[in-house]
């Protein structure tokens, strides 16, 4: 199949053409015609699919043949949870505009908004933007929502993990109920069926990576060692195999940044990418990482959340994540695209409940590795392959709405001090800090989130 077929137009395909593209990926070959067509589109799909290209290419080829856009307004939104993923986004879109009129800007929060109010002055075909910095340039009324054809939300599921729901609901309302709507999220949770519900109207739905499954070509592996082994442990990883370009995930920012200044006291660049890190950190880190000056991006789950780096080689786990479902988001940074990648994990023994946890949501188990040198003293328990299915837990929602300014009760703060929904997205956190170690006595109904 060929990009000319799916309906777009010559200065389109030119940029897609340019970009080196020889033909449409899965979720291109199906959301493409379907936007165009102006349907409502729900598609199961992950980063590392081409599903940017996916909404970008037609939503582009419909804009190109509506009005001018005016002042302060927006023809396409595109909601996305990080800045790093707006920004990836932005770049998408300004490169296949290149040969179009239309026009793409971004924004986010953490930097000045002056100047975003200025981009915006002219209006913008495609704006990019994270839900808290729309809402104020909204307030201030830098954005205006009068022209907006379509609403796309990216990475739905991030969204809701990271508490945006009560931005977007508020967004959603200031939208013209005329528009068309595409959901884009790796998974597809109660929650998030919930949320479609109340947006696509008759969508075509598409899924193009399996759940919880991950790509062939990543060779996966567990070193087992102990605890404070784990850094030497990197280190001679690292220097051993000539590793050059290793994106490491640990569990807290903290962590992040004394194992950042670890490597580098060890001769090994290294920077560190989370929620605390300014926008010009974060971005001098990634662009650090990219072209080959940063060896090692140490980086929180939030963080590393959409980042692309075609053909990133490494993935180390330094902390098994909580949340076994994002394990395969992790990994899923390399190997992409048929590419060859390695993701390489560090357990020790406090880390069993959640690598069980894991290989009982992909269905396999880790092959092990040890280091002659950083060996376990306290081992990791063997795995045993858990066939049974996972069943989605669902808590019940507290009915009653709370008075003003109390908080939920936040156990699951996550790393970058979002809120994280893991029990709400009915995948369990498993760790030493949670009560139901066990992940096979969970067979009972849980009781209701109010009241834990
Ligand atoms: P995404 O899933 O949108 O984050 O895209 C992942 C990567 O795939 C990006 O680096 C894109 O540039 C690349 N990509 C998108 N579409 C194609 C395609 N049809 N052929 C090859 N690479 C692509």
């Amino acid at each position: 199949m060929s990009f000319s077929s799916l309906g777009l137009s010559a200065p389109l395909l030119k940029a897609v053409d340019e970009q080196g593209y020889t033909e449409p990926s899965p979720i291109q070959a199906q959301a493409i015609p379907a936007v165009i067509e102006g349907k409502d589109v729900m598609a199961a799909a992950q980063t590392g699919t081409g599903k940017t290209a996916g909404f970008v290419l037609p939503i582009l080829e419909r804009l190109a043949s509506g009005p001018r856009v005016r002042s302060n307004q927006v023809r396409a939104l595109v909601l996305t949870p990080t800045r790093e993923l707006a920004a990836q986004v932005q770049d998408n879109a300004d490169k296949y505009s290149r040969y179009t009129n239309l026009s793409s800007t971004v924004v986010f929060g953490g930097v000045k908004i002056n100047p975003q109010m200025m981009a915006m002055r002219k209006g913008v075909d495609v704006l990019v933007a994270t839900p808290g910095r729309l809402m104020d340039l909204h307030q201030q009324n830098a954005v205006k929502f009068d022209q907006l054809e379509v609403l796309v939300l990216d990475e739905a599921d991030r969204m809701l993990d990271m508490g945006f729901i009560r931005d977007i609901k508020k967004i959603l309302a200031l939208l013209p109920k005329n528009r068309q709507n595409l959901l884009f999220s790796a998974t597809f949770s109660d929650e998030i069926r919930d949320l479609a519900k109340g947006l696509v109207n008759d969508p075509v739905e598409i899924s193009v990576t399996p759940r919880n499954t991950t790509a062939e070509t990543v060779t996966q592996s567990i070193y087992t060692t102990d605890k404070r082994k784990k850094a030497p442990l990197l280190v001679s990883l690292i220097k051993e195999n000539n590793w050059k370009q290793v994106l490491v995930f640990t569990k807290t920012k903290h962590g992040a940044n004394r194992l950042s200044f670890h490597l580098e006291k060890q001769g090994i660049t290294s920077a560190a990418i989370h929620g605390n890190k300014s926008q010009g950190a974060r971005t001098r880190a990634l662009e650090g990482f990219k072209n080959g000056d940063i060896q090692t991006l140490v980086a929180t789950d939030i963080a590393a959340r959409g980042i692309d780096i075609s053909h990133l080689p490494f993935v180390v786990n330094y902390d098994l994540p909580h949340v076994a479902a994002d394990y395969v988001h992790r990994i899923g940074r390399t190997g992409r695209a048929g590419a060859v990648g390695e993701a390489v994990s560090l357990v020790c023994n406090d880390d069993s409940a959640e690598l069980f946890a894991i290989e009982r949501l992909i269905q396999k188990l880790l092959p092990r590795k040890e280091h002659p040198e950083y060996k376990a003293v306290n081992a990791v328990p063997e795995s045993k392959l858990d066939t049974r299915p996972i069943k989605a837990k669902k808590p019940k929602k507290p009915k009653k709405p709370k008075p003003a300014g109390e908080k939920t009760p936040n156990k699951g703060e996550h790393a970058d001090g979002q809120r994280s929904s893991s029990k709400r997205r009915g995948n369990k956190p498993v760790g030493k800090n949670q009560r139901h170690k066990n992940v096979r006595k969970q067979k009972t109904k849980q009781p209701s989130s109010a009241s834990s």
